[in-house]
C-alpha cells in the first residue's frame, strides 16, 4: 500500500485525508495501486524530509507553517513553485523529493470567472505568497498587507504594493482575501473593523482561505450584503491538483474534482 499524509501544526481540522482517501478508494483499479492518506501533527519543520522518508511515505502536502521548510527540504521544485518559493506538495520520484505548489493555480481556478482587476490579500505567508504571484500573473494588481514588517520585505522587493496591516487605510479592491489563520479560534484581524468595513464595502467578493467556519471576517462582509468565499473549494482545487501527481497523471481533474466534490 502507498502511504501519504498531510504535515501541519495544528493539523486536527484538516480534511485532506477525506478527499484524497476517497479517491484512491474510488479509483484503486484504475491507479493501479491501493493508497492510505493520514495526518502529521509535525512540531518541528527542520524535520519535516526526514520524517517523509522514516514513514516510507509516496507524497504528502505541507500545510501552515511548514511550506517554506518543505521548499527548503526538497531536491528539485517544478512550476511556480520555485517563483513562489514555498512548496504544499511533495512526490517521490525515484529517491528525489520533488516539490510543487498547487495552491496558487488550485485558488485561481476559483476566482477565474470574476474577471477581477484588483486584489487586497491580507497576509504575507505561504499561501499568500502562492497568491499574490499567481494573481499577478494573471493581470490582476496585488495589494498586501501584513502584521509583521519581515514578511513583507520579500515582495517589497519584488515590487508588490505593500503596507503593515496597521497602517492600513480604506482603498476599493474588485475582491478582498484573508490569507491568515486569524479567524480560526473566532479572533478578528489586527485591523481597524472601520477600515475594514470601509474597504469590504466597495469589494463584490470577501474570501477566507480557512474553510468549515464563518470567521469574523466573513461575518462581517456577509453583514455588509458583500459576497462572500470560504477556503472549501481552494481546499478542492488545491487537492484536486495534488491528487492528479499522487495518481501519476492517471485520473482525469474532471473526475478527481467530481469525487472530492462528493465527499466533502
Ligand atoms: P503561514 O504561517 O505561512 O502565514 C501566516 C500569515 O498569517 C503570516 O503572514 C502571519 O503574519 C499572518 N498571521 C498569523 N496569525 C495572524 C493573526 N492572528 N492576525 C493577523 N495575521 C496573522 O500560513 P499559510 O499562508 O500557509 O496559511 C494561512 C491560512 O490559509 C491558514 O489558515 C491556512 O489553513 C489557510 N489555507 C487554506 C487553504 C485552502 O485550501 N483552503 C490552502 C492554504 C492555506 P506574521 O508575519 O505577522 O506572523
Amino acid at each position: 500500500m502507498k502511504q501519504f499524509c498531510v504535515f501541519g501544526n495544528p493539523i486536527f481540522h484538516s480534511k485532506s485525508p477525506l478527499i484524497h482517501n476517497s479517491v484512491f478508494y474510488k479509483f484503486a483499479k484504475e491507479i493501479g495501486f491501493s493508497g492510505f492518506y493520514g495526518r502529521y501533527l509535525l512540531q518541528d519543520g527542520s524535520n519535516l524530509r526526514r520524517i517523509f522518508f522514516d514513514l516510507g511515505l509516496c507524497g504528502a502536502n505541507i500545510t501552515i507553517p511548514f511550506k517554506e521548510n518543505a521548499f527548503n527540504q526538497s531536491d528539485e521544485v517544478r512550476g511556480i513553485a520555485s517563483v513562489v518559493k514555498s512548496v504544499n506538495t511533495l512526490v517521490l520520484e525515484g529517491e528525489k523529493l520533488i516539490g510543487y505548489n498547487t495552491d496558487a493555480d488550485g485558488f485561481y481556478h476559483t476566482i477565474s470567472i470574476n474577471n477581477f482587476k484588483s486584489a487586497l490579500l491580507i497576509g504575507a505567508g505561504g499561501s499568500a505568497k502562492a497568491l499574490a504571484y499567481i494573481l499577478r500573473e494573471k493581470g490582476i494588481e496585488v495589494f498586501i498587507i501584513n502584521r509583521s514588517k519581515e514578511r513583507l520585505e520579500p515582495f517589497l522587493s519584488d515590487g508588490f504594493k505593500c503596507s503593515l496591516i496597521q497602517d492600513f487605510l480604506p482603498m476599493s479592491f474588485d475582491v478582498v482575501i484573508n490569507a491568515t489563520p486569524s479567524g480560526l479560534k473566532d479572533e478578528s484581524l489586527p485591523l481597524s473593523e472601520d477600515n475594514l468595513r470601509k474597504t469590504l464595502e466597495s469589494s463584490k467578493m470577501a474570501y477566507d482561505l480557512i474553510y468549515g467556519i464563518q470567521t469574523p471576517f466573513l461575518k462581517l462582509a456577509k453583514s455588509l450584503g458583500i459576497f462572500i468565499k470560504d477556503g472549501k473549494d481552494m481546499l478542492i482545487e488545491q487537492g484536486v491538483l495534488a491528487s492528479y501527481l499522487f495518481c501519476d497523471h492517471k485520473i482525469s481533474t474532471h473526475e478527481i474534482r467530481k469525487q472530492m466534490k462528493s465527499v466533502l
